[in-house]
């Protein structure tokens, strides 16, 4: 069939609606009309090429819709539903057997590659196949392919705009606080950059009780709604004396990084109280490198350590984050900002600048 699709050309280039050829599903995948994509920094990553998928590409892997087709082996999806779908796994694999996803031994395939695991890809343009089943599904169209290895029933009443982030930037966020770092009441907390994923592990971490809550950012207006949003102090981080100020303020037993930037966290490293740990999420460039003290490391007891898609398994903590958003303790409407599709180049360039925090694209 002929979809709409964003694709992406060059490095850093824009991305064109333009005509597409997409395949029927195939075994375990479903054709979705699309309704929203949310735009996360790992889209703009793979556009700018830190994550070298091959170009001509159609990015995407935030995305809500409405199942049109079923593929072969489909039983507990159906033509009509609405859902979400988060990132891909092989549902196989060692990580996936032991219940983490995130570390599937494929992933790399729907993340680097853009494809599914076979190498094939569901879309074509001009007779030729392009990059089109990043995060299995490529979602920036009018209608994807999407495995329904992570796919999530989407209950009617919540906005698609509200769901979309859920997929993967809201996911990452609270999932590093509540599953990676298993957040207890009453201890401290650093949250280091405060995009979608920082606001929502500030928001996990008042559901967690932490206290205090230290968000830092380098803009205002984020850390104005990082205290909106649960934050107890706030940082206006500049590198140099970051670490000192977080002991100013006692130290903490928790610290996610999100700005993949390696002198925040070797700042955040030394914040760390004794048998504190640390949690990095942030998409860094290619070969960056961090400095730790050994011996701080040991005597204290402290952990470092990497998280993907906050340790989840959407299946079950999507709609643990629907039931707190339902509540109204995870107000994740506050982040978001709506674009038409044909706005794509503009949502990108408002999240690049800091205008927005989570822009989600409205395919109708
Ligand atoms: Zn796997
Ligand atoms: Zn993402």
């Amino acid at each position: 069939m002929k979809i709409v699709a964003a694709v992406v050309h060059e490095a850093e280039g824009k991305f064109a609606l333009e005509s597409c050829d997409l395949q029927g599903p195939g075994a375990g995948e479903v054709l979705i009309k699309i309704e929203a994509c949310g735009v996360c920094h790992t889209d703009i990553a793979a556009r700018d090429q830190d994550i070298p998928i091959p170009l001509p590409a159609v990015l995407g892997h935030e995305g809500v819709g409405r199942i049109e087709q079923l593929g072969a082996g489909v039983v507990d999806f159906a033509v009509g539903d609405r859902v979400l779908v988060s990132f891909g796994s092989c549902g196989k694999c060692g990580s996936c057997r032991d219940h983490a996803p995130g570390y599937c031994h494929f992933g790399g395939v729907f993340l680097m590659n853009g494809t599914r695991l076979d190498g094939s890809s569901p879309i074509s343009q001009n007779g030729s196949p392009i990059t089109g089943h990043f995060f299995a599904q490529s979602s920036m169209a009018s209608h994807a392919i999407a495995s329904t290895q992570n796919m999530i029933k989407l209950p009617e009443s919540v906005p698609a705009e509200v769901a979309a982030p859920l997929a993967c930037g809201v996911q990452t966020g609270a999932g590093t606080v509540l599953l990676a770092l298993e957040a207890k009441a009453g201890k401290s907390i650093a949250v280091l950059g405060c995009g979608t994923v920082g606001l929502s592990a500030i928001m996990a971490a008042k559901i967690a009780g932490c206290s205090p809550i230290i968000a830092v950012d380098l803009m205002p207006s984020r850390l104005n709604l990082a205290q909106e949003l649960g934050a107890t102090h706030v940082v206006q981080g500049s590198v140099a004396d970051l670490g000192d100020e977080l002991l100013k303020l006692g130290g903490v037993d928790y610290a996610l990084d999100s700005t993949g930037v390696a002198a925040v966290v070797e700042s955040a490293f030394t914040a760390l109280k004794s048998q504190g740990s640390l949690a990095c999420v942030g998409v860094a460039k290619p070969g960056a490198s961090i400095n730790l003290d050994l011996n701080m490391l040991m005597f204290t007891g402290r952990r470092v350590r990497g998280v993907i898609e906050g340790d989840a398994v959407p299946k079950t903590f999507i709609p643990t984050l629907l039931k707190y958003y339902e509540e109204g303790r995870l107000p994740v409407e506050k982040l978001v900002t709506r674009y038409a599709f044909e706005q794509v180049n503009d949502a990108v360039n408002d999240s690049l600048s800091g205008k927005v925090v989570k822009p989600v694209l409205l395919m109708r």
